[in-house]
């Protein structure tokens, strides 16, 4: 059987034709960045972007995509006239079936799934079932419909490469032939691995800017507070997980899926320095890193170019100023949201989906100050046991499990606010 990462679609030397979606984001603009450096091997089909007309007319200027979108009309006409005004000629769209058109469009080889959050699924999807080269930085995505994700990568014979940086980093020090084996194979959790002598991964986190916060001061933190990553540069709602952990618990779910390992196979270890990326352990003793700067463009260049290797614009590695490499267990009691994850997952069905929904709301609540940065846990924890969760077999089902815990957690959240008292207009 053809693996789905194996399958090198694009000869040596041939032109990549590729779709961001999201362009406007981080990831979105570091790819731009890595992309800029090698105008003869890439070239952008489409850009996207929520609403940021200005960031994405300028990118547009400068990358000359024939098609833009934007998830909503009146933006899209904005930009539409600008360009005009500019003398550029490129089709511009709107809404979330222009995105799927871009994702799967018969010229487009590969796409860039870093839209944030759910919003990003059908577009992936849609990139997935066109058999594209997809890239995966909208961890969502994956974390919603698991088994059926996977499941339509196998199908579809699409080539999946993971962005994350700790993921991209496992691939790194995975035997290239292993991982991709198994993603071939029949999605068996943990055995894989385990025949060809992989003990655990070892599955980085920076630990955030929370880390070595007193837990009982967490309930005063600010959205401010915990957008300031120690490490990275980021979305704001990457970050807010950053700071709770969840990112890390997302990460846990997404590292089953792309690796076929179960929950117990991956150990969180926290190492502030994110120097290291993620490491291997192989039962021989054998422990394989991936070091480098924590710059997004690294992951990026290796997706766009595996399996070669390119310059990606990223500084080397100062060496012998990188004195200290610190490793630490995570407290489960200042992390809960890490917890939650590992028990989604443990649970299987639609419970990652609900969780990652629940997270979202939660996550969007603290962020417009209806809600404290201790609530989140709080909120996903009771979504958890009020909706029920089965299989999610298909893709509408997996909307509906979305909607629902949705639905509850905006309850939840609306009563977090009235018990509160707040008066606040946002509640
Ligand atoms: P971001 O908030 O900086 O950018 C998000 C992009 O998605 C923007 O272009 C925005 O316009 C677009 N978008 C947002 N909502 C949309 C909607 N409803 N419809 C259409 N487009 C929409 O986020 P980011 O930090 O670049 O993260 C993007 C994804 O990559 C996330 O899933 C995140 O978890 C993942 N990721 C990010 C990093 C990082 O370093 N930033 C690292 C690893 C993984
Ligand atoms: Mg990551």
């Amino acid at each position: 059987m053809s693996s789905p990462l194996i399958n090198t679609k694009l000869g040596q030397g041939s032109v990549q034709n590729i779709s961001i979606l999201g362009s406007t984001g981080s990831i979105g603009q570091s790819t731009l960045d890595v992309i800029a450096l090698h105008p003869d091997r890439y070239k952008v089909f489409a850009l996207t972007a929520n609403n940021s007309v200005d960031t994405l007319f300028e990118q547009c200027k400068k990358y000359q995509p024939q098609v833009a979108v934007l998830k909503d009309e009146t933006a899209a006409e904005k930009l539409s006239q600008a360009l005009k005004k500019e003398g550029l000629s490129i089709i511009v769209e709107s809404g979330i079936e222009a995105l799927e058109k871009v994702a799967s469009h018969e010229s487009v080889d590969t796409v860039m799934a870093a839209i944030v959050g759910s919003a990003g699924l059908l577009p992936t999807i849609a990139a997935v079932k066109a058999g594209k080269k997809t890239l995966l930085a909208n961890k969502e995505a994956l974390v919603m419909s698991g088994q059926l994700f996977m499941s339509l990568v196998k199908e579809n014979n699409a080539q999946l490469l993971p962005i994350d940086s700790e993921h991209n980093a496992i691939f790194q020090c995975m035997p290239l032939n292993d991982s991709i084996e198994n993603l071939s194979r029949e999605l068996a959790p943990g055995k894989v691995y385990a025949e060809r002598g992989v003990r655990r991964i070892l599955l980085t986190a920076s630990g955030g800017p929370f880390l070595n916060t007193p837990t009982e001061q967490l309930v005063k933190v600010t959205p401010e507070q915990a957008i300031a990553h120690p490490n990275w540069d980021m979305g704001r709602k990457i970050s807010v997980d950053s700071a709770t952990m969840m990112n890390k618990g997302l990460e846990v779910i997404e590292a089953c899926w792309l690796f076929g390992a179960e929950p117990d196979q991956i150990e969180v270890v926290i190492h502030p320095q994110s120097v290291i990326h993620s490491m291997v352990d192989y039962q021989d003793g054998s422990v394989l890193a991936q070091l480098g700067n924590p710059d997004m463009r690294t992951p990026i260049a290796y997706g766009l170019s595996w399996p070669e290797r390119i310059e990606s614009g990223v500084s080397p590695l100062d060496i012998f100023n990188t004195k200290h490499l610190d490793f630490e267990k995570p407290d489960i009691g200042q992390f809960p949201c890490l917890d939650l994850a590992y028990q989604a997952m443990k649970e299987g069905g639609a419970a990652t989906c609900v969780l990652n929904a629940a997270n979202e709301v939660a996550v969007d609540a603290f962020l417009n100050e209806q809600i404290k940065f201790t609530d989140i846990a709080k909120v996903i924890e009771k979504v958890l046991s009020d909706v029920s969760f089965e299989s999610a077999v298909n893709l509408d089902e997996v909307i509906e499990y979305d909607q629902a815990a949705r639905q509850r957690s905006d309850e939840i959240v609306a009563r977090l606010c009235s018990d509160y008292g707040n008066q606040k207009e946002n509640c």
